[in-house]
C-alpha cells in the first residue's frame, strides 16, 4: 500500500508536505482511498445518509466576498428576506415530510440582527422540540454565538474557505481576515456547538499546497462537520471568468477527509450536484453521509444565487425526497430522516 495512504488509514498525523504529495499523486490512490472511506463510514455510522432541510432565509449580505453572488457589490441580484412566519411555515412543511434538522442559512443581513435570529431559533425549538437547528450566518462576536446557543441552536456551519492567510485575502475584501474566521470557529467549538468548517475546491489561485494546508487545519481542528464543494463562477462577481472546481478533485478530498476524520458529518453538497447530475452519488460513494435538500419557498430559490445555475430542483428540492432516496440507494446507502447528530455529541 502507498505509504501515505497507510499512514492516513492508521490514523497517523500527516505533515503539510505529505498531504500535498498525496493530492498530487491522487490518481494512483483514488480507488483505494474511496473504498477505505466507505468502510470507515460504515463502521461509524452504518450505511445511513442524513437529510437536512436547508432554509435560505435571507440573501441580503453586508460582506463582499469576491466569489459569491450575494456580495453587497452585486446590484443585479434581487434581494429577499423571509419573515419569521415564512420560515416557520417551511419548518412545518419540512417536519411533515420527516425532516428533523433545519439549517438556517443566509448572508450577514443587518436587518436580521442577533436578537431577531435568536427569536427565530427559539420559535423553531418551541414548535419542533425534537429537531436540531443549524445556523450558517457568518462571523459574529462570541456573545452573539452564546446568545444563539442559549436560544437552542445546536450546530453552526462556517467554512474557513482557505487555511492560507494570503489566499484568504485574495478571495475576500481587505475588511475580512482569516484570523477573525478562525477566532469564530474556536469560539463556536468552545461554546458547545457541533461545528462545521470547510472550503471551496478550485477557488481562484488555489494550489495543491493550499489544499494541503486545509487538510492539515482539519486534522488539527477536528470539526464535527466539513462542507466542501467545487468553486463555481458567478456571472456578476469579479471571478466570473475563472475556471470552476472539479468533481474529480472534490470527491478525492471527500475520501481523504472521511478517512482522516472517521466520525465527521460530511455533506455531498449542492455545488457538487450542480456541476454534475451524478455529483451527489459520486460524493456519497467517496464517503459523504449528509444531503441538504432545499426547503426554501420555491419562489426565492433562484434568488439565492451564490453561483451560476445552482441546482434547486429535482433531488435538490425537499419536495422530491423519493428521487433523492433512490439516488442515495443507488450510491449504496440508506436515507435517514433522524436528527443525525455527530456520534460524540448526541444532542444536548
Ligand atoms: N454567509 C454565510 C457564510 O459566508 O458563511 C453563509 C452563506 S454562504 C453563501 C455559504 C457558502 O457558500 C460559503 O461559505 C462559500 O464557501 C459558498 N460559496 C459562495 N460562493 C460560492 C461560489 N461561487 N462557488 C461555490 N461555493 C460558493
Ligand atoms: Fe455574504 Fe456569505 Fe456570500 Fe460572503 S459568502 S458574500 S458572507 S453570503
Amino acid at each position: 500500500m502507498d505509504p501515505l495512504v497507510r499512514k492516513l488509514c492508521a490514523g497517523q498525523r500527516l505533515e503539510v508536505g505529505e498531504f500535498e504529495r498525496l493530492i498530487r499523486g491522487r490518481e494512483q490512490v483514488r480507488e483505494l482511498l474511496a473504498s477505505r472511506a466507505r468502510e470507515v463510514r460504515t463502521q461509524v455510522y452504518g450505511d445511513r445518509v442524513w437529510i437536512r432541510g436547508l432554509i435560505e432565509f435571507t440573501n441580503w449580505c453586508k460582506n463582499d466576498c469576491l466569489y459569491c453572488g450575494l456580495r453587497c457589490s452585486n446590484h443585479k441580484v434581487e434581494r429577499y428576506r423571509l419573515s419569521e412566519d415564512e420560515v416557520l411555515s417551511r419548518c412545518r412543511m419540512g417536519y411533515g415530510t420527516g425532516f428533523r434538522t433545519f439549517v438556517l442559512q443566509g448572508g450577514e443581513d443587518p436587518l436580521y440582527d442577533p436578537e431577531r435570529i435568536a427569536g427565530l431559533v427559539r420559535a423553531i425549538k418551541k414548535g419542533f422540540p425534537d429537531c436540531a437547528v443549524t445556523l450558517s450566518v457568518g462571523e459574529y462576536p462570541r456573545e452573539v454565538y452564546e446568545l444563539w446557543y442559549q436560544a437552542g441552536a445546536d450546530r453552526y456551519l462556517l467554512r474557513h474557505e482557505t487555511a492560507d492567510p494570503e489566499h484568504y485575502s485574495q478571495l475576500h475584501p481587505a475588511s475580512m481576515c482569516l484570523a477573525d474566521r478562525m477566532r469564530c470557529l474556536e469560539d463556536l467549538k468552545d461554546i458547545g456547538y457541533q461545528v462545521g468548517c470547510g472550503f471551496m475546491v478550485g477557488s481562484p489561485w488555489q494550489t495543491e499546497e493550499h489544499l494541503a494546508k486545509d487538510l492539515s487545519f482539519l486534522q488539527a481542528f477536528r470539526p464535527h462537520m466539513v462542507g466542501i464543494g467545487p468553486f463555481i463562477p458567478q456571472k456578476d462577481t469579479p471571478f466570473r471568468d475563472r475556471t470552476g472546481g472539479t468533481v474529480e478533485l472534490t470527491t478525492f478530498l471527500l475520501s481523504v477527509i472521511r478517512v482522516m476524520l472517521p466520525d465527521v458529518l460530511l455533506p455531498a453538497t449542492t455545488a457538487l450536484a450542480t456541476i454534475d447530475p451524478d455529483g451527489r452519488e459520486q460524493g456519497i460513494r467517496a464517503g459523504a453521509n449528509v444531503c441538504m435538500p432545499n426547503l426554501s419557498p420555491a419562489d426565492v430559490r433562484e434568488k439565492y444565487a451564490i453561483y451560476d445555475d445552482k441546482a434547486c430542483a429535482g433531488d435538490e428540492a425537499a419536495e422530491q425526497l423519493l428521487h433523492l432516496e433512490e439516488k442515495i440507494r443507488l450510491a449504496g446507502c440508506t436515507m435517514s430522516m433522524g436528527r443525525g447528530d455527530h456520534i460524540k455529541m448526541d444532542g444536548r
